[in-house]
């Protein structure tokens, strides 16, 4: 089985194609979405569909434009279990900026802690430190930290909050992304393509390629690539059956 935990699928051009491919290939896959103003179009998409499933998201690099936003986010927290993109981004940002993705970004921590049962995806470039401690130790849901570039002193922190971390390609060509998913456990480890920012573009009618990142990854684990796709097969199936 393969699965993919960040796709931006309302990002493609011709979303209907890629949907018919994920389930030809049987890929589960987690559609996040960047605003809540469009996570209904992507909910949309997926009706009908096995293998696809919508996530709500607002986007860190958005919060800051589009800061009118939280009230839609919250009226649309029951339509679906799974949440992002969420996080925190200080790459270049104003300190106003930064405040206010820091307010949005409790509020939501702490709406989706009351629902218990959300698996998150996480944005959290040059903001690591404030996404552990607003999310905390015990947050009662799936933490996903989405293409982690921190340090790994906070790389140990997460790990010991019981996060997950979704590798991509692009993390596997970057020394720091390397020496990162060396110090992740197997039992901690999921795939994404991130795409279409990673390794396809918006034409593309397929996600990614997820056997050739199983590859690569298992000659760095130095784990056979069929124990390895078992693995992370039962870490993704640990996310979905998790009760909290
Ligand atoms: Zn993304």
């Amino acid at each position: 089985m393969l699965f993919d935990t960040h796709l931006h699928l309302d990002l493609f051009e011709d979303p209907q194609s890629l949907i018919k491919n994920i389930e030809k290939r049987q890929i589960y896959t987690i559609a996040v979405t960047n605003l809540p103003k469009v996570f209904f179009h992507t909910k949309k998409l997926c009706e009908g569909y096995k293998y696809v499933r919508p996530a709500l998201g607002y986007h860190p690099e958005l919060v800051f434009k589009f800061s009118d936003q939280l009230e839609l986010f919250l009226k649309y927290l029951d339509e679906t279990k799974y949440i992002g993109e969420i996080g925190l981004d200080n790459q270049k940002k104003s300190v106003d900026d930064f405040t206010k993705q820091k307010q949005i970004f409790e509020k939501i921590i702490f709406a989706c802690a009351e629902k218990r049962d959300k698996i998150l995806t996480i944005h959290s470039r040059k903001a690591e430190k404030e996404v552990l401690s607003i999310l905390g130790n015990s947050f009662p849901g799936t933490i996903i930290l989405h293409w982690y570039s921190g340090s790994l002193r906070d790389l140990e922190t997460a790990l010991s909050y019981g996060f997950y971390f979704s590798i991509n390609s692009a993390m596997l060509k970057s020394k720091n992304g390397l020496n990162i998913i060396k110090n992740i456990p197997d039992d901690r480890l999921l795939l994404e393509s991130d795409s279409p920012f990673i390794g396809v573009d918006k034409s593309s009618k397929i996600p990614y390629n997820a056997e050739s990142l199983i590859q690569e990854l298992s000659a760095l684990k130095k784990c056979h690539s069929e124990i390895l796709q078992r693995k992370l097969h039962d870490n993704f199936r640990n996310i979905l059956s998790i009760k909290h």
